[in-house]
């Protein structure tokens, strides 16, 4: 009889990252009512508990999970299920905004639903967790709870304990001396045998920082009354940090300050656009043991380059270190190390590595050795090097030219912008960026390696990642709801033909006889194998002579308008894990400000896409027509061409960003580039150039070959004179 049959339709495990889940809920619920209306006698059973399998650990959440789904899978005709009846929460009893956010995965009703309930998850079982451990540590002696509070990173008690320590000991210097420096030895121990990472170290550094601050007004007093005496200096060694002239690069740097400075290195801090003049007085009036120089865009390779001659010239023989998105080992074993032959040049390629080098640097017995090790190593890669340039071969750019991507522009209708010229966003909506966020450079930024969001799962840095990703959330929810920061940007599409073969010519307007501005870009010039052509950014735009009336799109935008008054507060309450945290925050806004509108360009203001609707992991993986390039990006290397980008869409006065000398963008959280429509643009990269190419492009530009050799040393397939 059809009512002794029972159908046991699968159920499976939703809000686990992986997108095609996030309908699993509602495909039960469809079967059942499927089943229901063909086999009306039949009845329907499910094993529910698989249903939250993603938040195994956190049984809040998995009640919550499972009384709301009960109760809906009950409504489209459910009849019986597996469940842990002891541990079966009331759907009506639930916290509304859990329920809320359990409902938004469960119907897949938003593209962030998984993300927001893991981050309610967490705060969930956080406060779980904590509540039971807080009753055990906080027994303990006083050393062991000031441990306890720097391993776990917990600054709730620490004045307290502080306190407590300090009344126990003759003098106050000694509490930092004494379960202050352990407590930091512990984590240092962890962090260098990969045990813990770098945000909870962060977070150490803060509870330390903290616990000094409270300290300090106590070791003033008592140097007062020993009449100036100066307290001893327990610091492991001085080191000079300073992100050289022109860059504005900031949260790397400030990483490897706090990590320096939670392993007992005394840091002095010189800041963004740093002139040479000032980090080498710095260094000699401070007699500092080490300087490290950082930097992000390619120009700042030239200015470090400088200083390690200045350094040589001065007679310098301080240990000198280089670190920051643009650097490499490569580039600083030959560009950099040649110049300054009296101390050692060293290459660190994150701030995990900062700490190890230091020690060795500042080590009587280890310092020979690390520095005839990397001298080897570098003279090795300089030969490389040598041997690589030697063989690479590159094609004049005339023969480049005649090999250019071809566009059959005959059969091209370029579509007309349908909001032509410039369109300001002078307080853009932080809110509606945020399901826009790609998160996995944020982990990177932190050191944190693996992809969003299957990291918060990964067994080795899984946890870590999801504390700072809980952070992140709720700092992002005051960014959003207390006005933290402001957004601005700028779009601008406008006629435009590519003209002298690599030059972009943008017009003021249909007529096509005035330019706004001249897009100048490079040409890739090594030798392809047939088939193959010498991309170029102007091979994507029809050229003048063919008359077909095409446009190119600028942008500018920001995130970081306010960001520096939020720093600031952060430095002044000791807290750089808020700080950085921030910075990188802003960084992610800015990203995902410039995806959001390149997606609204392409679908409203140029409107050339208008019916794509894709979801963000599609956008991230740039699944759509068009590309956006970046000056100072493989593309388009030289950010000299900042410049005429950012005097076209007049980006200063209508988006609040300004260039420094080496074309970096103040605030740092900001993006700027091209909009291209061609359904064939794709990025590239232009690699090695010629010294045919300078010349040409300096002509173009009207700008010094000297000039053009600087802002494109990066490039250069030959040493300059
Ligand atoms: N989702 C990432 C986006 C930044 S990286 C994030 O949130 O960080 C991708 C961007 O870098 C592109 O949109 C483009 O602006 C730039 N870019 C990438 N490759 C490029 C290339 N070869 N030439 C020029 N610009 C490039």
């Amino acid at each position: 009889p059809p009512q002794e049959i029972v159908f046991d339709p699968n159920i499976f495990a939703i809000a686990t990252g992986i997108e095609e889940h996030n309908e699993y809920g509602l495909a039960y619920m469809e079967a059942v009512r499927q089943i229901k209306q063909h086999l009306p006698h039949a009845l329907i059973s499910g094993g529910v508990s698989n249903i939250s399998f993603a938040f195994r650990g956190n049984e809040t959440v998995r009640e919550a999970i499972h009384a709301a789904f009960l109760y809906h899978a009950i409504q489209a005709g459910m009849d019986m299920g597996i469940v842990n009846a002891g541990q079966l929460a009331i759907y009506e009893e639930l916290d509304k905004e859990l329920l809320l956010r359990v409902e938004d995965v469960l119907f897949n009703r938003r593209p962030d639903a998984t993300e927001r309930l893991v981050a309610l998850a967490e705060t969930v079982k956080g406060e779980r967790q904590e509540a039971q451990i807080e009753l055990v540590w906080r027994q303990a002696p006083v050393a062991e709870r000031l441990t306890h509070a720097l391993v776990k990173g917990i600054s709730d008690y620490i004045v307290v304990d502080t306190e407590e320590a300090r009344q126990q000991f003759a003098r106050p210097i000694q509490v930092i001396e004494g379960p202050l420096m352990d407590g930091m030895n512990v984590v240092g121990d962890l962090f260098g045998s990969g045990k813990m990472f770098l945000p909870q170290v962060v977070k150490s550094a803060r509870v330390m920082k903290q616990a000094v601050a409270y300290l300090v007004p106590f070791i003033e007093a008592e140097k007062a009354a020993a009449g100036g005496v100066s307290a001893e200096n327990g610091s492991q060694g001085k080191i000079l940090l300073a992100t050289v002239k022109g860059d504005v690069h900031d949260i790397g740097k400030n990483i490897v300050g706090v990590v320096l400075g939670c392993n007992g290195y005394e840091v002095i801090d010189l800041g963004v656009m740093a002139p040479m003049t000032k980090i080498l007085e710095t260094a000699r009036r401070e007699q500092v043991d080490i300087i490290g120089l950082s930097g992000l865009i390619t120009p700042s390779l030239e200015e470090m380059r400088h200083v390690a001659q200045e350094m040589e010239r001065e007679g310098f023989d301080l240990p000198l270190l280089i670190g920051g998105a643009t650097t490499s080992k490569i580039h600083t074993a030959v560009k950099i190390a040649p110049g300054y032959q009296r101390g050692p040049v060293i290459h660190v390629v994150d701030a995990s590595r900062a700490v190890g080098v230091a020690a060795r640097l500042l080590s009587e017995e280890q310092r020979p050795g690390l520095t005839a090790e990397v001298q080897e190593e570098y003279e090795a890669l300089r030969r490389q090097h040598a041997g690589k340039r030697a063989q690479k071969r590159l094609i004049p750019l005339t023969i480049a030219r005649q090999n250019k991507f071809q566009i059959n522009w005959r059969q091209y209708q370029p579509p007309p912008p349908r909001c032509p010229g410039i369109t300001v966003f002078p307080d853009y909506d932080l809110a509606e960026l945020r399901p826009y966020i790609d998160w996995t450079p944020f982990f990177r930024t932190w050191e944190l390696a693996g992809k969003y969001p299957h990291i918060l799962q990964d067994p080795v840095v899984g946890e870590s990642a999801s504390h700072l990703f809980r952070d992140a959330q709720a700092m992002l929810d005051c960014i959003i709801s207390e006005k933290w920061l402001t957004a601005k940007a700028v779009i601008g599409l406008f006629p435009a033909n590519s003209v002298e073969d690599d030059d972009i010519a943008v017009y003021t307007d249909e007529s096509r006889a005035a330019r706004l501005a001249t897009i100048h870009t490079l040409r890739q010039q090594m030798e392809k194998p047939p088939g193959r052509p010498n991309m170029c950014l102007a091979d994507f735009v029809a050229p003048a002579g063919t008359g077909v009336p095409d446009y190119v799109g600028m942008f500018a935008v920001t995130a970081g308008i306010g960001l520096t008054d939020l720093t600031d507060r952060f430095l002044a309450a000791h807290d750089d894990y808020s700080r950085i945290l921030a910075q990188a925050l802003a960084d992610r806004l800015a990203e995902a400000l410039a995806e959001r509108l390149h997606e609204r360009v392409r679908r409203e203001f140029w409107g050339y896409a208008s019916g794509e609707a894709l979801p963000n992991e599609a956008l991230i993986q740039e699944q759509y027509r068009g590309i956006r390039p970046a000056p100072g990006y493989p593309a388009c290397p030289d950010h000299s061409e900042k410049e005429g980008l950012f005097a076209a869409l007049r980006v200063e006065e209508n988006a609040g960003i300004h260039l420094t000398e080496n074309y970096a963008m103040f605030p740092t959280a900001a993006v700027s580039g091209y909009y291209f429509a061609h359904p064939s643009a794709a990025y590239f990269g232009l690699g090695r150039i010629g010294q045919d190419q300078v010349a040409d492009y300096a002509q173009r530009k009207g700008m010094s070959v000297t000039a053009a050799t600087r802002w494109l040393a990066a490039n250069l397939q030959y040493e300059p004179a």
